[in-house]
Parts: structure tokens; C-alpha cells; sequence
């Protein structure tokens, strides 16, 4: 008889290697790639799962010795396709295999059913509760019988205390129950089911080339479509054939939160088959969806980053919706992207991917360039509303009194007439990784490194220029090193003083302000409802407001200032720009109204600038591949990043420094190693950050370095903390 032996990992994240046991006779069946096991390790038990299962004989001396499984759990093993999945994450992002499931497995599975916590209708009080949203959550409690609380908390923001007071004197009670998959509550309501939507030719053409593939074969699609052509449609398409052929369907969005439209028309059309998996589940809720998949009891995945590591069997499609978005990217401890990781797994899986944009990123655009994606196109935006007009503020040509404003004389007057038609208007400042720099106020350009063409970042103590790829240094210039002006400013804006410079000129406007750093889930949730609803004239915000909302009152869109997002010291700062833009003005005139967009910049002629304006992305495209290859950045070449930070600056950059000699020890020609450099926020929460840049033609090369600097380093030590980011999406 042979016997084999199971190569099991040990649920450990720093682990990168299998142990070995023998498969009890008891267990052949069950045993399997896949399988999780609990296996003996010293003298306690431990839960791993098998990934490779080899044959070794009862003659075989190594066999022999091996400790035996003791249980398989009964559970479904991992889908074979997600085995191999998982390994390639590992070796790609030179991450251990331990981490890489860690993020990937939720670790519930000993801890028995899911319950979620609820607030249920008790009674209504004989004197009114003095608090209106105490009086108002109850009123809702009392409609829908009970809520999770976590739900309640996105249509109450800040209403714990009030809650407490319900709870206190007896008007609703906590109960546990099995969380429902239903998680938005009222925001997913009234969402038309799209039945009657009859699909226009190039959706058609699109729907057409992709279903043959379902569940049968891998292939890649870049389906580029400008805002408000019917992309959700053809996903839903896509989905819907997928589940016909008796397949599954995973779709990835950037952020729930952000765009319940596309939660509500799946819930809409696909009822309990769909599982939303947003940023704001609870651990147990993710645990919850993600074996409710492996157990095939739900059929489409409609989810976050996260969502790529849902164990659904016999996938059939999977889908990444604007696909070109930094979310996608996991920026601390395993830095994976979901986006690529999508490619990888329709791979393994062997079924088609289609990736969403109407601004693709250059690395999709060149691939479908290439011929290694597909290209489908909807040129159109459906019933052929047209494509808003944008309109440039000069900000060179203001007079002296508005030159310190962000509100020009064309922007007051636009949001005036805005407010007089009871319409509203999204302002949008871009801030995001903010990084101090000199701007020229005469011809627009920022002080730039004359070795990576990228925007210096300006330092006071001392006082100069840096720049962050390179760690070249200058003074800080008196005159624009491009025109000789003398006008240089500082620039750096903050949402208040705008904020307030508004409700100065327009007391009585109904604003609100979105903060991507500072808003939580449910504000978010609450301000964006309330503006759908009609009850706020403006709301002004950062890049948050871009994504794909679809509000119909909305007639004005305006970025205040196109430089924040432009100087950014990052080699994409032109792409994001322009697709910041593109998506922004797609927000206006989605209704019947036509829509206006104001962008005020110092720098109308910019190429990024001018090929928005005229929604010629292609045209963008070409200009900023061009500039890319010439100054040696993806998709031209491979970077990848290593960060240190640590209490101890002298200590976290001699282990930097080390990490660097060890890699540039083995680097043949084709690999560059950069730094390391104190990173652009050198300093946070009192640690000091460093970076080292690495760029290389060669993936392979790039890779073992990586691998041989991670084999020595680890994930850091002495108080220092490494990570490695392969394809870094910001150098912020
Ligand atoms: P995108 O995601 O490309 O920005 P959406 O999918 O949100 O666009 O579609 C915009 C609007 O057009 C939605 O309200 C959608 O219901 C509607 N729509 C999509 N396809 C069709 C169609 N073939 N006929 C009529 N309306 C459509
Ligand atoms: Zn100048
Ligand atoms: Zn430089």
C-alpha cells in the first residue's frame, strides 16, 4: 500500500515553508490539496492547510518519522485555482506564504455560526424622548422591526448615545441573529431592476465577445467607456449569463460606500444570490460571505479589494470596475493589487476578466496596445446625452484680489446661478498625500528634479528643495528655474479656508465637506444621501467625490485647483490628474440638465489638461506614453519599493543601507538600485521612513533580489519595520 505525505502550511504569517506529515488511512479522502487540517507541532495543535500532496511510501526513511494529521476539518477544501493563486501572490509581491493567507483566509472557521448584533422595536414611549435622533431611530426601528447596528450607524451617524438612551430606557433591545447579506439597509432601495434596458450595439458587440469564454477560458478584456455609457449594464450582462451556465461571478469596485448604485441594481437584479462585501464589514460579516462561497451558497461576489480572495467555486467571470484605481492597492503590511491579482487568479481559474474604465490606466491601455487584453470600446454615453463642456479659470489673469482665493469671479457667479435654480454642485480639491511645492504663478510649472522629471518637494528646516526619487538637492529658487519669474508661491490649501470663504459669499448655502482622510464610512454615507436627496446645495470634497456617483441634480463641477493634483511628486501624477478630471466632469449632467465643468488652473495649455477637456483619452495616452519610456517609468520599466521606518532614524537607515548592499551585491546590469532616501513624509507618528527605489527591464531579476532581501531582513527587526511594494501605484 502507499501512503503519502501532505505538505501543509501552518496558519503562521511569517512562514514561507511547508511541514510535512503523514495522511492516517482514515483521512485519504478527505486529505486533499486544499483541505484544512489540525496538525500536531510540538506539543499543541495547530490549524494549517494542505497546499501539495506528494507520495512517499511506508519504505521511505524521511516518511517514516513524520507526525500524522490529526482531523480535517468539514469543510470544502480551497478551489484548486486559488491554491495556485495564493503561491503566485506570495512569490509575486515577495510576501511569506503565511502572511499572504492570513490576509486571504478569514479566521473564524473554529468559532461557529456567524451572529451579527441587532437593535429590535420595542415600544414607542408615553412622553416623546427629548433627543430628535433618538426619536428618529426609533420611528425607523419601529418600520423595519430590527437593523444591524452596523447599518444603523450608516443611516445615524454619531448616534451611540442615543442608541444608548433607547436601549436604557427599554424603547429597543440588542439581539443576535445570523447576519442577513442585506447591508445597506435603505440606501439600496428603490433601485430600478433594469428590466426593460435593452442592451445598445457596442454593448451588445461588448457582451458578445466575452460570453463564450464564461467559465470555459481565460482571456482579458479592457472594456473602455466614457462615463455614463452602460458599463454596469454590460457587467450585469456578463453576470447573468455566468449564472446561467451554472458558474459564479466575482466583480470588484473600488468602494462601496461610494457607489450603492452599482450595490443596488446587483441587489436589484440578482436578489440573495449576490453578497456585498464592503470596507465596513465586520470581521465575522467577512468571514461570513467568504464560506457561504466556498460553500457555493452564493453565487456573485459584488466586492472591495478583499473580495479577490473569496474562495467561489467554479468561477465563471470576474469583473474589476474602474479598474485604473489606486484602491485596488493594498499600501501597508502584504501590499498586493486586487486589480492585477484579478488577471492572475481569471488565469489560474480559466475564465475571462474584464476590466472597467472610461480612463484606463496606461498599464491596462498598453497591454489591450499590445494585443495581451482585448479592447472593447462604448464611445457613447447611453441616449447619447452629450459629454459636459469644460471650461478653464485662468488663475494667472485674476486680479490681485483674488489671486489668494480659490473661488475666482467665474466660479462665484457659476455657483450663484447654481443655487438660484435650486441645482448643486460637487468642488473638488485634490489633496490627497499632500506634499508642500513651488508653483510658478506665471507660466505653472513646479520646480522639477532635472534626474526623474518629477516635482521637487519643498523643506523648510533646512530650507530646499528635495526630491524623493533621487534625493537630489538645490536651494529653493528665487525665480522659476522654466520662465524666470519671480512669482513663485508655497502651495498648500486646505478644504477650510475654502469652506469658509464660501459661506462668507453665500450665507445661506447648504454645504458639506468630505474629507477622504477624516470621514468615516457612515458620514460618508450620510452626506452623500443627503445630497442625493436634495438637501444640500454643495458639497466640497477630495478625489472621494470622483468616483462613480450618479447624481442627476448636479449641473456644476469644479476643481479648484488642477496643480495640487498635477505636482504631485509621483511619476502618475499626469494620469491621475487626467483621469481625476475625466471622472470628476463625469459627474455633471448626468440628469436631464446639461452639465457645466469649471477647472481653475495656472496652467491652461498643459497637455493633461487640454486632453481632458476635449475627452480624448487616447490622445492623453499617447503623449504620456511617450514621456514614460523617455524618462524610464512604467509600464516602460518594473519599480518596485522597499520602505523602513523606525523610531530610531540612524538605526532604520543603516538597515536600509544594508538591505540595499545586499541587493545591489547580486544586481546584474538590468537592476537599479536607488537610495535609500528619506521617503516624501519622512516623519509620522513618530516614526522616520525611508525608501529605497528599485527599477529594473527585468521582472526576474527584480524578483530575486527582492526575495534575497527579504531571505536576510525578514519583515524587519531591532524596531524597524520593512515592507516591499512591488508596483508601487505612489511614491507618497
Ligand atoms: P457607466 O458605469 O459606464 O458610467 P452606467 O452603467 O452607470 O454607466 O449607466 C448610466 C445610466 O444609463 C444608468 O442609469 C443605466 O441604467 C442606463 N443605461 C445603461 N445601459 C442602458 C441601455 N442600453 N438603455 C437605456 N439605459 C441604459
Ligand atoms: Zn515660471
Ligand atoms: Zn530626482
Amino acid at each position: 500500500m502507499t501512503e503519502n505525505t501532505a505538505h501543509v502550511l501552518l496558519l503562521v504569517p511569517s512562514l514561507n515553508r511547508l511541514y510535512s506529515y503523514k495522511i492516517p488511512a482514515m483521512f485519504v479522502d478527505t486529505a486533499v490539496p486544499g483541505a484544512r487540517v489540525k496538525v500536531p507541532v510540538r506539543r499543541s495543535l495547530r490549524e494549517g492547510y494542505i497546499l501539495e500532496i506528494s507520495s512517499g511510501g511506508p519504505g521511505d526513511a524521511v516518511h517514516r518519522k513524520l507526525r500524522e494529521i490529526k482531523e480535517v476539518l468539514p469543510i470544502p477544501p480551497l478551489p484548486p485555482g486559488m491554491i495556485a493563486f495564493l503561491k503566485w501572490m506570495s512569490n509575486y509581491y515577495v510576501a511569506p506564504l503565511g502572511q499572504v493567507f492570513q490576509t486571504a483566509i478569514p479566521d473564524f472557521l473554529a468559532r461557529g455560526p456567524i451572529q451579527a448584533k441587532y437593535y429590535e422595536f420595542q415600544a414607542m414611549p408615553d412622553v416623546p424622548v427629548r433627543s430628535d435622533k433618538a426619536m428618529q431611530i426609533l420611528t425607523h426601528l419601529r418600520e423595519v422591526g430590527s437593523e444591524p447596528q452596523h447599518v444603523l450607524r450608516v443611516l445615524f451617524p454619531s448616534s451611540d448615545s442615543s442608541i444608548r438612551t433607547l436601549l436604557r430606557k427599554g424603547l429597543i433591545k440588542v439581539v443576535y441573529k445570523e447576519a442577513e447579506m442585506q447591508d445597506h439597509g435603505q440606501v439600496l432601495q428603490d433601485m430600478p431592476d433594469g428590466v426593460g434596458i435593452v442592451l445598445n450595439p457596442e454593448q451588445e458587440a461588448a457582451v458578445e465577445q466575452v460570453t463564450p469564454l464564461i467559465g470555459r477560458e481565460f482571456k482579458a478584456f479592457l472594456l473602455h467607456g466614457v462615463t455614463g455609457s452602460g458599463k454596469t449594464e454590460v457587467y450585469l450582462n456578463l453576470v447573468t449569463r455566468a449564472l446561467k451556465a451554472g458558474k459564479t461571478a466575482l466583480v470588484l469596485v473600488p468602494e462601496i460606500a461610494l457607489t450603492p448604485q452599482m450595490a443596488g441594481s446587483f441587489k436589484a437584479r440578482l436578489h440573495d444570490q449576490v453578497a456585498v462585501m464592503h470596507s465596513a464589514l465586520t470581521r465575522s460579516q467577512r468571514a461570513d460571505i467568504w464560506f457561504r462561497a466556498l460553500t457555493g451558497s452564493v453565487r456573485v461576489i459584488l466586492g472591495v479589494r478583499s473580495a479577490i480572495f473569496v474562495p467561489l467555486q467554479d468561477l465563471g467571470i470576474i469583473v474589476v470596475d474602474e479598474e485604473h484605481e489606486n484602491t485596488y492597492k493594498q499600501e501597508h503590511g502584504f501590499r498586493y493589487n486586487a486589480r492585477d491579482g484579478a488577471i492572475v487568479r481569471g488565469m489560474h481559474e480559466g475564465c475571462p476578466v474584464v476590466l472597467g474604465s472610461a480612463t484606463p490606466s496606461l498599464d491596462s491601455f498598453n497591454n489591450a496596445a499590445t494585443g495581451k487584453y482585448v479592447y472593447l470600446s462604448l464611445p457613447e454615453r447611453v441616449s447619447s446625452r452629450p459629454m459636459p463642456e469644460v471650461q478653464f479659470v485662468d488663475l494667472r489673469f485674476q486680479g490681485e484680489a483674488a489671486r489668494n482665493s480659490l473661488i475666482s469671479p467665474a466660479l462665484e457667479d457659476a455657483i450663484a446661478q447654481v443655487i438660484a435654480r435650486r441645482e448643486q454642485a460637487i468642488l473638488f480639491l485634490n489633496r490627497k498625500g499632500f506634499a508642500p511645492f513651488l508653483l510658478c504663478k506665471d507660466c505653472g510649472q513646479s520646480v522639477q528634479c532635472p534626474h526623474c522629471s518629477i516635482s521637487m518637494t519643498l523643506h523648510h528646516h533646512p530650507p530646499r528643495m528635495v526630491c524623493h526619487y533621487c534625493d537630489y538637492m538645490t536651494d529653493i529658487p528665487q525665480a522659476c528655474p522654466s520662465c524666470g519669474s519671480m512669482d513663485l508661491v508655497n502651495v498648500g490649501v486646505g478644504l477650510e479656508k475654502v469652506v469658509e470663504e464660501l459661506e462668507q459669499r453665500f450665507p445661506d448655502i447648504r454645504l458639506a465637506r468630505l474629507d477622504a482622510d477624516t470621514a468615516s464610512t457612515k458620514r460618508l454615507g450620510a452626506i452623500l444621501n443627503a445630497f442625493a436627496k436634495g438637501e444640500l446645495d454643495v458639497v466640497i470634497g477630495t478625489q472621494i467625490l470622483a468616483k462613480g456617483h450618479d447624481f442627476p441634480g448636479v449641473t456644476l463641477v469644479a476643481v479648484l485647483l488642477a496643480e495640487l493634483s498635477m505636482g504631485l511628486p509621483d511619476f502618475r501624477a499626469a494620469e491621475r490628474t487626467f483621469s481625476l478630471i475625466t471622472q470628476v466632469a463625469g459627474r455633471a449632467g448626468r440628469g436631464d440638465k446639461p452639465g457645466r465643468v469649471i477647472v481653475q488652473t495656472y496652467q491652461p495649455e498643459h497637455y493633461v489638461l487640454k486632453y481632458a477637456a476635449a475627452h480624448d483619452y487616447t490622445g492623453f495616452a499617447v503623449v504620456e506614453n511617450g514621456l514614460r519610456k523617455q524618462r524610464g517609468y512604467p509600464p516602460f520599466v518594473h519599480l518596485s519599493v522597499v520602505w523602513f521606518s523606525g523610531r530610531d532614524p540612524v538605526a532604520t537607515r543603516e538597515l536600509a543601507v544594508s538591505a540595499a548592499n545586499i541587493m545591489r551585491s547580486m544586481a546584474k546590469k538590468d537592476l537599479r538600485v536607488l537610495g535609500p532616501v528619506k521617503a516624501t513624509i519622512f516623519k509620522a507618528r513618530e516614526h522616520y521612513r525611508f525608501q529605497l527605489l528599485l527599477k529594473s527591464d527585468s521582472r526576474k531579476a527584480m524578483n530575486e533580489a527582492l526575495w534575497a532581501m527579504h531571505n536576510t531582513v525578514g519583515r524587519g527587526h531591532h524596531g524597524v519595520n520593512v515592507e516591499i511594494d512591488v508596483d508601487p501605484m505612489s511614491l507618497l
